[in-house]
């Protein structure tokens, strides 16, 4: 018989930060297959092993198991959640807001949300905080994953945007790649960087990571720096090229201000004393500074390995200072170019949808700005107290500061560091509402509210990835059983709210998420990330595109800063100095081992959903410690054994692995499992809260962000 054509439907991968376009094929029913879509600019149709693997998760039989289907209740946390009827639970949720303000003021309510939202979810949450209820605590788990790159960028060029796109990888001569292990964690790009230098053999890559990742394996220069000690390389990279005389002084004096403090502060950063901080030799360090300094266009890329950090920020500043002391910014090829971990981290910063921050990239410290979103909202004021962000929120809700906090799109339960100190505040809570399209998270066991929410393949709105590009993503299936969008769920609650709380006008009148949008693109007019001259009828014609897009443009801008000239009030791009400080927690006698965190190739986030495909298991079927070979042999460990990591803050068992990835004293954990994929499977066991029992609380005093990256832990034989 002949196959029926499946549908096609225009999305993006809704894993990491790359966007890449795909075309979902389905029967209107459920998807039959997924493929790269030959038109997005991000991946030009390739997918990596997640991407064309979304068809899988989204098979009928796995969604019954996994996906939250009914709004759920329960009226005293010793019982179990009941299905009840939307109306039911979005009126008591109201109610319960509107009390809990009367009784202990705005700031008793918080919202966790996530960088796996759309844009449009992202605005009206935003609002519904800062707006109606009148709270600034509202952060989101993009604090675990870009914080510090923002407040580097911000720093320094004074504004929260790369400044570069995917197709200066081509462009440039030298790839310095920082803190990222791109061949798992951006597979795509890293396809086009294989392909990149396929073609150009004369380009250079060097990778700065304390693991032989496969990404360190392929370049020509790695330099396997000691955990936590970027900031040293990068002011060493930077003595080296002041006295090699490859800085370019010319752009310092034109475009930059604050060179001379910076270049006394790396007058310190001696060879000598570089190569023995970051544990490398002094010719690495004197060949990459050549490199770097000689190359006609150099662009960094970095992730997680600088942002999880507490002193993520100066690691940011440290790398950009660089960039500018050479000239190598706003050109073909060159800049430094965070990668975003997650697919809207992005869009979620652009509506400022953080403690921090407020719409349109403004700032809520600025009286300014709250007083221009007050006006563009139609609200009296929006509050001025800072929000809490992520891991304090957590702190308040366990010292009852916080009542009431609602949790969407993500797993707190599993991915905030300290997961002790998580699971108290979300037992002290006196109301945990989370908002989930899958049942199974750690984080719905605490829910006294369960809203199910629609995911991947059947919502419409926007993303915007690592290089500012905006892509209209569109729903192929309707949303299972009564779950709903996301953007819908907070409207309907809202408008309870106003009526609870006597306001007349509503704030939240939409019909549909291009409304949301729409409002949002008013509140980007004369910013830096202005988007005025586009619209959903525009991407759906002419495809995805980059901001800025202001009125009147025909295109959106590729490479930012070509003309010299920065968002900062004098124009000129600011040289931010930036000292190297140790890490949080040091080795010592009783916890002489480095914890690294971080992602494996074929696992996403927490495994809500890459861990319901059988396939996605090849590559790392368990979670295990990776480990050298002379420690296991030192520990009288064999391959496979049991053993007990522990740190200060909680203990993890898992198998040890000896692996050619670490050095001595360095072992790495997957960050995937958690005890939703642990218990009665893995040797973890049930109540194990995964690797995030082992990390530390400590944070960048800029951006808020934990240090993921790095705990002082012990290993014994279990
Ligand atoms: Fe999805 Fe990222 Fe893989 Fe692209 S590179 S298919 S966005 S996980």
């Amino acid at each position: 018989p002949l196959r029926k054509k499946p549908i096609e439907t225009r999305a993006t991968c809704c894993y990491c930060g790359v966007g890449c376009g795909v075309i979902i094929e389905s029967d209107g029913a459920q998807v039959t297959g997924v493929r790269g879509d030959p038109e997005h600019p991000a991946n030009l149709g390739r997918l990596c092993t997640k991407g064309s693997t979304l068809h899988l998760a989204a098979a009928p039989e796995l969604q019954a198991q996994a996906r939250a289907l009914v709004p759920e209740l329960r009226a005293r946390r010793d019982e179990e959640r009941k299905p009840v009827s939307w109306a039911e639970a979005q009126d008591q949720l109201a109610r319960r807001i509107a009390d809990t303000i009367r009784r202990h003021g705005p700031d008793s309510v918080a919202f966790y949300i996530s960088g796996q939202l759309l844009t449009e979810d992202y605005y009206v949450f935003n609002k519904l905080a800062k707006g109606l209820i009148g709270t600034n605590n509202i952060d989101t788990n993009s604090r675990l994953c870009m914080s510090s790159a923002v407040a580097g960028y911000k720093r320094t060029l004074g504004a929260d945007a790369p400044p570069a796109c995917y197709e200066d990888l081509e462009l440039a001569d030298v790839l310095f790649i920082a803190g990222s292990n791109t061949a798992y964690a951006h597979p795509v790009l890293y396809r086009r960087i294989e392909e990149a230098r396929r073609r150009n053999p004369a380009m250079r890559m060097i990778v700065a990571d304390p693991r032989v990742t496969d990404t360190a394996r392929d370049a020509d220069l790695h330099l396997p720096i000691l955990p936590g000690t970027d900031v040293a390389l990068f002011n060493g990279m930077l003595h080296l090229c002041i006295e090699e005389g490859t800085i370019d002084a010319a752009y310092i004096d034109a475009h930059t201000e604050g060179f001379d403090a910076v270049k006394r502060r790396v007058a310190d950063y001696t060879p000598a004393f570089v190569a023995a901080t970051c544990g490398i030799a002094e010719r690495d360090l004197l060949q990459a500074a050549r490199w770097f300094g000689q190359s006609r266009a150099a662009l960094s890329l970095y992730c997680q390995g600088l942002n999880q950090s507490a002193s993520g920020t100066a690691k940011n500043v440290a790398l950009v200072n660089l960039h500018l002391a050479t000239g190598q910014i706003g050109k073909p090829g060159a800049g430094p170019f965070s990668l975003t971990g997650q697919p809207n981290a992005m869009g979620g910063r652009e509506v400022g949808g953080m403690a921090n921050l407020l719409s349109g990239h403004r700032d809520l410290a600025n009286a300014e700005h709250r007083a221009e979103v007050a006006r563009l909202w139609g609200v009296d004021a929006v509050p001025a107290a800072p929000g809490k962000t992520a891991l304090p929120m957590f702190e308040a809700v366990a010292k009852g500061e916080i009542k009431i906090l609602w949790i969407a799109c993500t797993n707190p339960a599993q991915s905030l560091p300290d997961q002790k100190l998580v699971r108290e505040a979300l037992q002290r809570a006196e109301l945990v509402i989370v908002q989930e399209a899958y049942r199974h998270t750690a984080t719905a066991d605490y829910a006294d509210v369960l809203l199910p929410a629609t995911t991947w393949g059947e919502k419409e709105g926007t993303v915007t990835n690592s290089e500012r590009r905006i892509t209209r993503v569109r729903a192929a299936l309707p949303a299972p059983g009564e779950a709903r969008h996301d953007w819908r769920i907070v409207v309907e609650v809202a408008r309870r709210l106003e009526s609870l709380l006597g306001r007349e006008r509503s704030l939240f009148p939409y019909e549909g998420p291009e409304a949301i949008w729409n409002e949002h693109r008013e509140t980007t007019r004369g910013r830096d990330l202005d988007i005025t001259g586009l619209s959903w009828r525009i991407l759906e014609q002419r495809g995805p595109q980059q901001w800025p897009y202001p009125e009147g443009a025909r295109t959106g801008l590729k490479r930012l800063y070509e003309d010299g000239i920065f968002p900062t009030p004098s124009g000129r791009a600011r040289f931010v100095d930036a000292a190297y400080e140790p890490v949080a927690e040091p080795t010592d006698a009783r916890y002489p081992f480095r914890l690294n965190t971080g992602r494996l190739r074929d696992q996403w986030h927490g495994m809500s959903r890459t861990g319901t495909v059988a396939r996605l298991y090849a590559h790392a079927p368990e979670p295990a410690v990776a480990m050298a070979a002379a420690d296991m042999q030192r520990h009288g460990l064999r391959q496979g054994d049991l053993v007990h990591v522990t740190s200060r803050r909680g203990s993890q068992i898992v198998p040890a692995q000896s692996s050619e990835d670490m050095k001595s004293g360095q072992v790495f954990i997957g960050m995937h499992w958690g005890e939703e994929f642990l218990s009665g499977r893995g040797p973890g066991g049930a109540g194990s809260h995964g690797v995030n029992a082992l990390t530390l609380p400590a944070l960048d005093p800029y951006s808020f962000q934990p240090e993921l990256k790095h705990a002082a832990v012990k290993i014994l034989k279990a």
